[in-house]
């Protein structure tokens, strides 16, 4: 449906994105997941039409739509657009901003804006005006205009960055929903790893304008190929160290170098709050030492010093629940593989 092919994109000379190539299939909700500044909404107007590339080419549904010496104008696409602030008309009722831009009018365009508004669910404000809506509701009526003129594309950036956090994950289960059930291919911007996770098939990395990773959501949790992809996708701790035979020493145990690493190599372990296990064990020998432990509701954070030999490593880990360990007990930790990942230091 959408194809980027090794596109590169500057603003007045600096460059803003580079060799980027994406596709985003069918039905398929794509996101693309960075920092501030990585070039995320850039894409997202190349997309558009709202921005030429330097270089690369740009197809949607079979056309050519952008290169270097040509570009297809926005409202020839055949792309919904939802922008963060969902720019309703303020001075038109719902129905009537979801039939803004249909090519079709009279009634034609008013059955297609009531089926559109009975999809995402508010055909019965069909005719209050914008100011009348709870945010949740605004939401809803920009996917509903960006939907009506059923486009094969939607462009969605940051849709839920107006909501708070309850609402929004009502709502983005909602999108989802609409999306699958209509068929409709997505590129999602956020910077928000848990929503990309939770809306897309695919995710893209993106850091100082080029990919980084890209993956299925559990590919990138369990399979990261950077410290920063990891550090992305979660909270984590940094233990840094170096590799000697093949292995690199920590105060709870050894992990395996990887291939390319030599002896000597500087190497950084990124291990998730949730991969630290602990016991409680207050016999001699007990490696770690509990410095304080909050409940933050679903989860505990508990802060933890580790004994080096000449300093003290700070660790958190993230447990299930209320804990039960106070400051100051003396407790065994180990730290489950799968979830600790070996990187070259940089
Ligand atoms: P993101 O959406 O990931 O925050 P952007 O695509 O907005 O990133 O920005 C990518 C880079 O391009 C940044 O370095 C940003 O400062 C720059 N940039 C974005 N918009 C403009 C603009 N209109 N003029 C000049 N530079 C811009």
């Amino acid at each position: 449906m959408l194809e980027f092919r090794n596109i590169a994109h500057a603003y007045n000379g600096t460059p803003s994105v580079n060799d980027i190539s994406l596709t985003v299939n069918e039905g398929e909700v794509v996101t693309l997941l960075g920092p501030s500044g990585c070039g995320k909404t850039t894409l997202l107007r190349l997309a558009a039409g709202l921005e030429q590339p330097l270089g690369g080419e740009i197809w949607l549904d079979g056309n050519r739509v952008s290169g270097p010496e040509m570009m297809m104008p926005p409202e020839k696409r055949g792309v919904g657009f939802m922008f963060q602030d969902y720019a309703l008309f303020p001075h038109l009722s719902v129905i009537e901003n979801v039939v803004f831009g249909l090519p079709e009018k009279g009634s034609l365009a008013t059955r297609r804006g009531l089926d559109v508004l009975a999809e995402v669910n508010i055909e019965t404000l069909a005719d209050a005006y914008p100011h009348e809506l709870s945010g949740g509701q605004q939401q809803r009526v920009a996917l509903a205009r960006a939907l009506a003129p059923k486009p094969s594309v939607i462009l969605l950036d940051e849709p839920y960055a107006g909501l708070d956090s309850r609402l929004r994950e009502r709502i983005r289960d909602q999108m989802l929903h609409v999306l699958k059930a209509t068929k409709t291919a997505a590129l999602m911007v956020t910077h928000d790893a848990e929503e990309a996770m939770f809306m897309s098939d695919r995710i893209i990395v993106l850091r100082d304008g080029t990919v980084t990773q890209t993956g299925r959501p559990v590919n990138l949790y369990c399979q990261p190929n950077s410290a920063f992809v990891a550090e992305f996708f979660g909270e984590v701790n940094r233990v840094e160290g170096v590799v000697r035979d093949g292995q690199i020493e920590t105060p709870f145990g050894n992990f395996d170098a990887r291939a390319e690493m030599k002896d000597g190599d500087p190497a950084s372990i990124v291990i998730r709050y949730e991969a630290l296990r602990i016991e409680p064990d207050s016999s001699v020998g007990a490696n770690a030492v509990v410095m304080e432990a909050r409940l933050l509701g679903r989860a505990s954070l508990i802060h933890l010093s580790v004994p080096t030999g000449t300093d003290e490593l700070h660790l958190h880990a993230r447990v299930p629940g209320l804990n039960s360990f106070g400051e100051g007990t003396q407790v065994r930790i180990s730290v489950d593989a799968e979830q600790a990942f070996v990187f070259a230091a940089n």
